[in-house]
């Protein structure tokens, strides 16, 4: 499932390239969907490598290399990184669960606020990431099922890409045209929905096998 899931979100973001490139159009330099593309390509390759047996951790430490070695651009070393770091902090064999997501996206924002100094509200991928993580906090699951949970997640995640068209960029180059860039969704932001969104559609269905 955990492999399912991972070649979904390959496939939205190669779907969705030529809208994540109009985005960084708009407020960057027109080359966020080329990026991820590559990054997706090159994680879908790296996947096929993998044993068929693999775990989470195993698939993430892969994503997370396999993007580190082939993408440019701001946005692909931090996915790279957040990756490799959500990688090495998840256990071997564990469980698919809102624990072991809130752990994931934990260490994925601490490493890309540590990376990128950002913060919830610079109009930058944090601004879905923080929610999705604050979504899987053990005081926002509680009494819930884990479908619920994921679509508390996903809907939290979709207004924070929301809530970056009403904000002035602050971090990357987008932060050069400051309050132009208001009423454009940030494409990292936009990426970093796509990936969850998709992710959540497979999680989702799975539950109901
Ligand atoms: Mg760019």
């Amino acid at each position: 499932m955990v492999r399912d899931a991972t070649e979904a979100a390959i496939r939205a973001v190669l779907n969705e390239k030529d809208f994540l490139n109009e985005l960084d159009d708009k407020i960057g330099d027109g080359d966020h969907g080329l990026n991820m593309a590559r990054g997706a390509q090159a994680a879908h390759e790296a996947l096929a490598e993998l044993d068929e047996e693999a775990g989470l951790k195993e698939v993430l430490q892969a994503v997370g290399e396999a993007i580190t070695a082939n993408v440019g651009g701001s946005a692909g070393p931090l996915y790279g990184a957040a990756f490799s770091e959500a990688a090495r902090v998840v256990d071997e064999d564990c469980a698919l669960d809102a624990a072991t997501l809130e752990k994931i996206f934990t260490a994925m924002v601490a490493e890309i606020q540590k990376r990128g100094n950002a913060d919830r509200g610079d109009k930058t991928m944090l601004d879905v990431l923080i929610p999705i993580r604050d979504s899987f906090a053990a005081e926002n699951c509680a009494g819930k099922s884990f479908e619920d949970i994921l679509t508390q997640a996903r809907d939290a995640a979709r207004d924070g890409l929301e809530f970056t068209k009403t904000i002035a960029a602050r971090k990357g180059r987008a932060a050069s045209i400051g309050d132009k860039s208001i009423g454009c969704e940030d494409p990292g932001a936009a990426s970093s929905l796509i990936i969850f969104r998709a992710l959540c559609a497979v999680w989702k269905d799975s539950l109901r096998e």
